[in-house]
């Protein structure tokens, strides 16, 4: 089956906690999912929440340590009970021959499930980002909510945006 034509939605997250949630809500998908795998884009400006959003996702796979952006090393690992997640942050990315020597992309071969931050950065510097699953983007709104839309690229980002509009009723 080939995923419909992309298509976005749109969620209303009102204070921190409702993105935390949106994350675990994430992750809770993420882990019933068998290949326990996939690639989810976060855009956004600084301060828009992406971080928060990885958070909620390692709180809701159980992960209590602290979710720091991977902003000097760009990118951090968790091994979290048979799941595997990559937190990529490309904010600070100059030199897309760091990219290469970390063989970053050999990780991203063995399936696990990659979060990335700044994913036009890298694209932009020339890094081959896998294709997104997902697509994320956050924005601030004018009384300092955040609004999340989404897009899907496959198959199994439809599956994960369906799951997600299921439980946080899109606005339109
Ligand atoms: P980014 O990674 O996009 O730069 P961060 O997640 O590091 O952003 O920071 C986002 C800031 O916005 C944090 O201070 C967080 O508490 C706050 N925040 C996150 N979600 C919301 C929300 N839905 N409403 C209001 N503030 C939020
Ligand atoms: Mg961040």
């Amino acid at each position: 089956m080939s995923p419909q034509a992309p298509e976005k939605t749109t969620v209303d997250l009102v204070d921190e906690a409702a993105t935390l949630a949106f994350g675990a809500e994430i992750a809770s998908i993420l882990v019933g999912n068998p290949d326990k795998s996939g690639v989810i884009f976060l855009h956004g400006d600084l301060g828009a929440g992406k971080t928060t959003l990885v958070r909620g996702i390692l709180r809701g796979l159980g992960f209590e340590g602290r979710v720091k952006s991977p902003t000097y090393t760009l990118v951090e690992l968790y091994a979290i009970s048979r799941l595997n997640l990559y937190h990529f942050d490309f904010y600070r990315l100059t030199d897309p021959d760091e990219w290469h020597e970390a063989g970053f992309r050999d990780l991203m071969n063995q399936g696990a499930v990659c979060l990335i931050e700044w994913p036009e950065k890298a694209l932009g510097a020339g890094v081959p980002l896998p294709t997104a699953d997902l697509e994320i983007y956050l924005s601030t709104t004018p009384d300092n909510r955040r609004r999340l839309t989404m897009n899907f690229n496959t198959t199994a980002g439809q599956v994960l945006a369906e799951a997600l509009n299921g439980t946080f009723h899109p606005v339109r």
